[in-house]
């Protein structure tokens, strides 16, 4: 049997629990094609106006995988931390989907939550493992796998600084010993922090290539994906009210440690059209640099019609005033 796995949203950061997770119950995995012209038309297409364009990106990759697949996987997440959420299109999107898109194979849809404690990966795994009929210890065999596979690409991300985008399909043992990654460079010339969700980070075709026209410009990137999550929770702290949003807090929290711990020289802020958690967070991180610090800020609003040339003006732009600013 074969699962579709749509390469957006989550994928960013929970394919290699996923993928090791299917492949030990004895499936195979299919990922959809990375997002090009075709994926993006049919998902704004097939959605509602006005939803964010990482959700109509995700439609276009479901309607990629319908005559591939046995089984598409699109989990109804809550929450991936205890006492936080995650957006709420992610609760919703399987329903979304299933309105949305005719023809549809099942869809296996088991809801993830560790709002009460990170138990609830295990309850989803257990749930999904159920769904498609294995017994409880073949389930647990699978997840302390896709687990031990999980824990071991996050070290990958904190401890070398290989960026999600670097692991794409290769194997992670084969990057642990790549020595020559460009992000280890010594001959950058400056290093900026890019912050916003990863789906759009990560995807190259939606950020225009944004990460490699950094590191062509002679940037060092960090992003939050390979900042150990205590120097997120640090800069998190600085807050006046705690934040719930996982995604924006990832985002706030590591601008925040960067900016105390003064050893960036830029920030790039991606938000999507149509994202409210985005809105806000961009408003309270210019408010925060206008008011505190002269480093050079880019916020980049990425929609369906963002063009390339202005957006390769601007990149160049932000890199000359960083220069200058040297
Ligand atoms: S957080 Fe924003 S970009 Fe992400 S799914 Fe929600 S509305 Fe869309």
């Amino acid at each position: 049997m074969r699962i579709g796995i749509p390469r957006a949203l989550l994928y960013y950061i929970y394919y290699p629990f996923w993928k090791t997770f299917f492949e030990s119950l004895g499936y195979e995995v299919i990922l959809s094609k990375p997002t090009n012209k075709k994926i993006l038309k049919d998902g704004l297409e097939s959605t509602v106006d006005d939803a964010c364009l990482p959700i109509k990106v995700f439609h276009g990759h479901v309607i990629d995988l319908i005559d591939k697949v046995d089984a598409v996987f699109i989990p109804r997440v809550i929450s991936v931390e205890p006492k936080e959420f995650i957006c709420p299109k992610f609760l919703g999107l399987p329903d979304m989907i299933k309105n949305s898109i005719p023809n549809l194979p099942p869809i296996i849809d088991c809801e993830l939550s560790a709002y009460k404690n990170k138990k609830g990966f295990w309850e989803h795994a257990l749930a999904i493992g159920r769904y498609l009929g294995h017994s409880k210890p073949k389930i647990m065999k699978a997840y302390m796998r896709a687990s031990i596979e999980f824990n071991y690409y996050k070290k990958l991300r904190i401890n070398y600084g290989i960026l999600p985008l670097d692991c794409g399909e290769k194997s992670f043992y084969e990057l642990a010993s790549a020595k020559s990654l460009h992000n280890e460079d010594h001959s950058c010339k400056f290093t900026v922090l890019i912050v916003g969700h990863p789906y759009n980070i990560y995807d190259n075709y939606v950020s225009m290539n944004l990460i490699k026209k950094l590191q062509n410009l002679g940037v060092k990137v960090i992003t939050p994906e390979i900042i150990p999550e205590k120097n997120i929770l640090d800069g998190a702290k600085q807050l006046n009210k705690r934040l719930f949003w996982t995604l924006s807090k990832n985002v706030l929290g590591s601008t925040y440690y960067f900016l105390k711990n003064g050893n960036i020289d830029g920030i790039v802020h991606v938000a999507s059209f149509g994202c409210g958690p985005d809105s806000i967070v961009g408003e309270l991180l210019e408010r925060k640099l206008s008011r505190d610090y002269t480093l050079p800020f880019l916020r980049i609003n990425i929609d369906e019609h963002s063009g390339e040339e202005g957006f390769n003006t601007r990149l160049e732009a932000f890199v000359d005033v960083i220069e200058g600013r040297r």
